[in-house]
Formats: C-alpha cells, sequence, structure tokens
C-alpha cells in the first residue's frame, strides 16, 4: 500500500469518477427493473449503445459539450454532477482517512447518492440497495472501522435507526390516517446506521429532518400545490391556509442521504465543532 501519494490520489479520482458513472446506471436501471449490467451503457434519448470512448466519465460529458454524440439530445447534468462529485469525494476520503475507513465511506457514500436520485425520481428507496447494504455496512464498521465505528455501535445504530423512523411513521400514520414514513426511509437509515454507528444516526435524524423541514418548506410554497388532492375531490375545498408540509408528499430519502453523507466526509471537524475543541 505504499503508492507514491500522487499516484494514489490520481487512481482514488479516477475510481470515484467510474463509481460515479456506475452510480448513474444503477439510478436509471434498477427503478426499471433492468439489468446492472446488460445492455451496456447506451444514451437515454436514442436508446443506442455508446461507443468506449464516450463512456469515459467527466471528459466525455465535457467533450462532448453535455450531448450525445449519436443523437445530439442533452445528456443528464446530473449524471456529470455524479462523477465528478463521487471523484473528488474518493480523492478527498484517500487524503483524509485511514484506507480501510476511506473505502467504508465510500461505499456509503456511492449508495447514498444512488438512492437519493432514485427517490427524488421515483419516491422509492429499493430494498436492493439499502438491505445488502446494511450487511455491507455491518462488516465494515467491525472489519475496516473497528477503531472508529466497531461491530457495537454499528447494531445500536441499525436498532436506532430503524426503530425511532419505525415508530415515528406508526404515530404519524396513527395522527393523520396516512403513510408519512415510508419502509423504505426505514432502512435507509438502518443501513447509514450500520456504516456509520448509533452517532452517525443521531446526526442523520437531526440534520436530515432541519433540512427536509427546510426542503418540504419551499417545496409546499413552490410547486407543493400539484401533489395534492385534484380540484375535483370534494375534499380539495380545504381552506387555502392548509398549505402544511404534512400534507405534502416530500421524498425524505435525499435529505436522509445528504446528512448521512456530510457525515461520513466530513466526521472529525463536525465533531470538532460540535465538542466546541
Ligand atoms: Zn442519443
Amino acid at each position: 500500500m505504499d503508492l507514491p501519494a500522487g499516484i494514489g490520489a490520481a487512481l482514488a479520482f479516477v475510481l470515484g469518477a467510474i463509481v460515479g458513472s456506475f452510480v448513474t446506471a444503477v439510478a436509471y436501471r434498477v427503478p426499471r427493473e433492468m439489468s446492472i449490467a446488460l445492455p451496456r451503457s447506451f444514451c437515454e434519448s436514442c436508446e443506442r449503445s455508446l461507443p468506449i470512448w464516450a463512456n469515459v466519465p467527466i471528459l466525455a460529458y465535457l467533450g462532448l459539450r453535455g450531448r450525445c454524440v449519436m443523437c445530439g439530445a442533452p445528456i443528464p447534468f446530473r449524471n456529470f454532477l455524479a462523477e465528478l462529485g463521487l471523484a473528488v469525494a474518493a480523492l478527498y476520503l484517500y487524503l483524509t482517512f485511514p484506507p480501510g475507513s476511506a473505502i467504508a465511506r465510500f461505499m456509503l457514500c456511492a449508495a447514498l447518492f444512488a438512492i437519493a436520485l432514485i427517490d427524488y425520481d421515483w419516491r422509492i428507496i429499493p430494498n436492493a440497495i439499502t438491505l445488502p447494504g446494511i450487511v455491507v455496512g455491518l462488516a465494515s464498521a467491525a472489519l475496516l472501522m473497528s477503531d472508529e465505528v466497531g461491530w457495537r455501535s454499528a447494531l445500536l445504530g441499525i436498532l436506532l435507526g430503524t426503530g425511532v423512523l419505525f415508530l415515528t411513521g406508526y404515530l404519524y400514520e396513527l395522527v393523520r390516517g396516512r403513510e408519512g414514513v415510508g419502509m423504505g426511509d426505514v432502512w435507509l437509515l438502518a443501513m447509514v446506521g450500520a456504516f456509520l454507528g448509533w452517532p452517525g444516526v443521531v446526526f442523520t435524524l437531526f440534520f436530515g429532518s432541519l433540512l427536509g423541514a427546510v426542503g418540504g418548506l419551499a417545496m409546499a410554497l413552490t410547486g407543493g400545490r400539484r401533489a395534492q388532492a385534484p380540484v375535483a375531490d370534494p375534499s380539495a375545498d380545504l381552506p387555502e391556509t392548509d398549505v402544511s408540509i404534512l400534507r405534502t408528499e416530500i421524498p425524505f430519502g435525499p435529505f436522509l442521504s445528504l446528512a448521512a453523507g456530510s457525515y461520513a466526509l466530513f466526521q472529525p471537524q463536525l465533531m470538532h465543532w460540535y465538542l466546541g475543541g
């Protein structure tokens, strides 16, 4: 593992970009129940296979100015963002944490990125990512991050994450008479707990709820009414002031993912800041 620092950093960046490209493929294919492996990369507009060189992460997007080489349709900007974002994350983790810890944190970040994209698009969080994620996270906490997390904290994190969100969802349904927290969110937080231990769950819950409240308020004020009952519905003649966050279905996953990802990347700084050291 004694790579010259420059080469190791470059490798981390390239590997991060490749995983970022893979994450966009997962986010596109998993909800459509397509295979991850086949067919190989294709344009989402013309559905033709891309030549090998057009698959090079980051560079292909820049070289083609964000357009499909065959049909000229715009390539989603977020694909570029995922490639660049995970490349920078991998580089930063490589330079900041011990190798095992960096790998574990990166795996979590990649899974969170895919989940955020899928939940934003489809309002679902696939068990196909979270359930294996819980197992991988627990193994990582015990083997790769035994000093920082360890299996006890990971198990507590799984229990805390599952318990708190499950209870919240149960109470919400009791009060509002409809599902407010999906089981997808529950398993997502369990996965976060498995990787980061119980303090990671506490941070993700608080910071994620804060982000969700701000984001939900923004959505309720801008586009929230579209998500509400159609005008023909007799229950729709509610007072105008009832545009509440609770009535607007917002995807919680992207906010939880952002909070958990922040913790995975900046845990030392956050602890330092929180403890006022
Ligand atoms: Zn195309």
